[in-house]
């Protein structure tokens, strides 16, 4: 079996490894194909794209658009880009735009909590200052001693309900399908189990309206395999792809070591029966280096 990851990250988002130390702790792993996928920017892909050369790897540039779409924060990762293509670029730009005030807001909420100087904190851990993000303040908040891991900071503060929890407009589903999909790259719902449970999670009906909405907006893919995920996910999202008729998607979302669901490659199969994403990325030679 190929083995290939199609989403990680890295320090120009909210993962702790440049770029290059990405690619090379996956070429380490015996990754063949791997696709970088930062938060709402494309940054990183140049510079992975040349470390990915240098270790004899099939690079595919990625990205992964916040999105709000109803009462929910979805992810949607476009594969096989242009980072180059304006209306993605501009997209992207404002997407991120909102970033710096939000943060701002968080470190209000936290302080009324009884937590402060977590601004300046969060902002030690950007490499890309446009970028800070949740995953920044809760690094700075177990350095701070409030928590023992940031996996605790996002159940105790940071996520939706919690006291440092601020609602954010994201882009449109609809705008971040035709951005990515205008770049030519192919559009895949991330990790669909994370958005069905926990307190404010979606439903299954819910589910079937958001993939109804997806297909109808001209996305084509679904995560299958996924760090986030259960082997009974694995199952369940595979059937939904076969219902929407999607393509499948498989990758660890790695975001550093010690801090991830999974680390980058020796990722599980696909279900049987699941049509993946990568013989398409694969067959469009204009998506990869060889
Ligand atoms: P943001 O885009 O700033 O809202 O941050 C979202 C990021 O926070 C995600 O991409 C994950 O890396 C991280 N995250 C979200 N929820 C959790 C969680 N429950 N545990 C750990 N990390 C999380
Ligand atoms: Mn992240
Ligand atoms: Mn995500
Ligand atoms: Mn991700």
């Amino acid at each position: 079996m190929l083995d290939y990851d199609l989403h990680c990250h890295s320090n120009v988002s909210d993962g702790t490894l440049t770029p290059t130390q990405l690619v090379a702790r996956a070429a380490e792993r015996g990754v063949k194909v791997l696709a970088l996928t930062d938060h709402d920017d494309v940054d990183g892909l140049d510079e992975a794209r040349t470390a990915a050369v240098s270790h004899g790897m099939t690079f595919i540039n990625g990205v992964e658009v916040s999105v709000t779409w109803r009462t929910h924060t979805l992810h949607i990762v476009g594969l096989g880009i242009d980072p180059h293509h304006p209306a993605l670029v501009e997209g992207l730009k404002s997407v991120r735009s909102g970033r710096g005030a939000r943060a701002g807001k968080m470190a209000d909420e936290l302080a009324k909590a009884g937590i402060g100087g977590v601004l300046a904190g969060a902002y030690k851990y950007t490499d890309n200052p446009n970028m800070i993000g949740r995953t920044h303040f809760a690094r700075y908040l177990v350095e701070a001693g409030h928590c023992k891991d940031v996996k605790s900071v996002f159940n105790r503060y940071l996520a939706k309900g919690k006291p440092g929890y601020v609602p954010h407009e994201w882009a449109t589903l609809a705008d971040a399908v035709s951005w990515i999909r205008g770049s030519g790259g192919v559009v895949v719902l991330a990790h669909p189990g994370r958005y069905m449970c926990g307190k404010h999670s979606m439903g299954k009906k819910t589910m079937h309206e958001l993939l109804a909405e997806f297909v109808g907006a001209g996305g084509q893919a679904v995560e299958v395999v996924t760090g986030s995920h259960t082997p009974e996910q694995y199952a369940e999202f595979a059937r939904y792809a076969k219902e929407f008729n999607l393509l499948c998607s498989c990758g660890s979302d790695f975001h550093g070591p010690n801090e991830s669901y999974r680390d980058m490659g020796r990722l599980p199969d696909l279900p049987l029966g699941c049509r993946s994403v990568l013989d398409v990325l694969l067959s469009a030679p204009v998506l990869k280096v060889a």
